[in-house]
């Protein structure tokens, strides 16, 4: 006969119903009731902390059809449904990346949700898939490209429909990472960096920064149907695949670090007063804007050189 151990499922720390998560860095293990819960006052504390959300805001979720940005479309519209004051629009980028990127998947999220999308892509603004860039630069650089013409198209999207707040999905992992990558690589001034708005740049919330990555992708399973769960296939080239290994191995015996680390950062970010606004101009080229030169602009000068 075969002895088989089990394991008796674990319990919620709050109210002994089964626990579906256990968070290292609190020792608690939460149902999914208190988990939801518990997500929810982290993301709102998050936004009242930082005063994120003032009435007469219209805000647009940069959603990609992945799992962050779809679990905050999903938690804005629950907590501004009843808000007469505050409009909530998606806005979806189309970088041209095949077999990857959908559109469509995320046009379907945001719909699901009774939220309007937004779509603008590179092909559309630029002339030019990201697959193509790559393929004429190299793939080394490839998500540094990507990101700098993202942001630059998303910002010009989001002023040419007088939204007031730009949200990201960013999660405590994503934001410790930055902290790291900016620490590897010496880069002080990124650190010290203060950001204050500027002409032309409309503001960034990120109301997921205290959450970790596996609970804002749990809280996306349990809520939003059909998000994007493949790989970029550029993600490989990234610091950031790098450092997110790293930091999670060195987390696993140290649970609280990715939180220190966002600590430090948010700490550091109030020290330097060079804020951004004070180097800030607007490029002569496609009128975004920029510090002395807009890399954007840049890129796609190199790029149509090589055509
Ligand atoms: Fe762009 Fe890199 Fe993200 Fe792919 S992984 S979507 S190339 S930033």
């Amino acid at each position: 006969m075969i002895k088989v151990d089990l394991i008796p499922p674990m319990q919620c720390t709050k109210c002994r119903r089964p626990a579906i998560i256990y968070q290292r860095y609190s020792g608690l293990h939460l149902c999914e009731s208190h988990f939801i819960q518990d997500l929810e006052t982290k993301a709102k504390r998050a936004i009242r902390n930082h005063r994120w959300i003032q009435p007469g805001d219209h805000i647009g979720v940069a959603i990609s059809g992945g799992k962050d940005s779809s679990a905050l479309l999903y938690f804005l519209k629950k907590i501004l449904s009843p808000r007469r004051d505050v409009d909530l629009v998606a806005i979806t980028i189309d970088e041209g990346i095949r077999d990857y990127r959908r559109p469509e998947a995320t046009r379907e999220i945001a719909s699901g949700l009774g939220v309007k999308c937004i779509t603008a892509s590179f092909v559309e603004e630029y002339g030019i898939p990201l697959d193509h860039i790559v393929l004429q630069k190299g793939d080394a650089q490839s998500c540094s490209y990507c990101g700098v013409l993202r942001r630059h198209l998303i910002n010009k999207v989001a002023r040419e429909y007088g939204l007031t707040k730009l949200a990201l999905g960013f999660n405590l992992d994503d934001e410790a990472q930055s902290t790291l990558m900016n620490v590897l690589r010496g880069d002080a001034s990124r650190l010290r960096r203060k950001t204050v708005p500027f002409p032309g740049m409309v503001p960034r919330i990120k109301p997921f920064i205290y959450v970790p990555e596996r609970e804002v992708a749990l809280y996306s399973f349990l809520h939003v149907k059909g998000f994007e769960l493949g790989r970029c296939p550029y993600s490989h080239n990234a610091l950031r695949a790098e450092v997110r290994q790293m930091l999670n191995l060195y987390a696993w015996n140290h649970p609280s670090t990715k939180h220190s680390l966002v600590n430090l950062g948010e700490e550091l970010s109030g020290i330097s007063p060079s804020s951004e606004s004070g180097e800030r101009g607007i490029c002569g080229r496609c009128g975004e804007p920029c510090g002395t030169i807009c890399r954007s602009c840049q890129i796609l000068d190199e790029v149509r050189q090589w055509s």
